[in-house]
């Protein structure tokens, strides 16, 4: 198991969760991955690891890390609930043909946070940036259909 599982354990414990070996493993899944998995897969990643475990079990143990401020749900629709083990404040840019979720390389708007509130006297406590549109693969297969056309 990887990196600062001290401080998740932690966290479970203050919330008074036991630690399982099952929560570590679908945690630092998460944390080894940039594609922000949606459950099922989330399920398919730790299977061979936990080959008893239920997609149930993952959604429970996903909604318990989700609420100790571990992972950040990201929620595109009913049926569209990806999951990031990044839980720094970072942008993403969401693909509208196949759903891929990509994180952006960019620096945090903290300027345009500051200016905003010394402008308005309005007290930001966060901000969320989501660019839409399509992914390099997606863009070049559009490219070649409308060739065929
Ligand atoms: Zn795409
Ligand atoms: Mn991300």
């Amino acid at each position: 198991m990887s990196t600062n599982n001290d401080e998740f354990i932690a966290a479970f414990k203050t919330k008074g969760y036991r630690i399982t070996k099952q929560r570590l493993i679908i945690l630092d899944a998460l944390r080894n991955t940039t594609t922000h998995p949606n459950a099922e897969e989330i399920y398919n990643m730790v299977k061979p690891q936990i080959p008893n475990i239920s997609l149930g079990t993952v959604y429970r143990t996903l909604g318990a890390l989700e609420e100790l401020g571990l992972l950040q749900k990201l929620v595109y629709g009913k049926s569209f609930s990806r999951y990031d083990g990044n839980v720094d404040v970072h942008y993403h840019a969401v693909c509208l043909d196949c759903g891929k979720v990509l994180d952006v390389d960019e620096p945090v708007l903290n300027n345009l946070e500051e200016r905003f509130s010394s402008e308005t006297g309005f007290t930001i406590v966060g901000h969320k940036l989501e660019f839409h549109g399509y992914c390099k693969d997606c863009s070049l297969k559009e490219k070649t259909n409308t060739r065929r056309k």
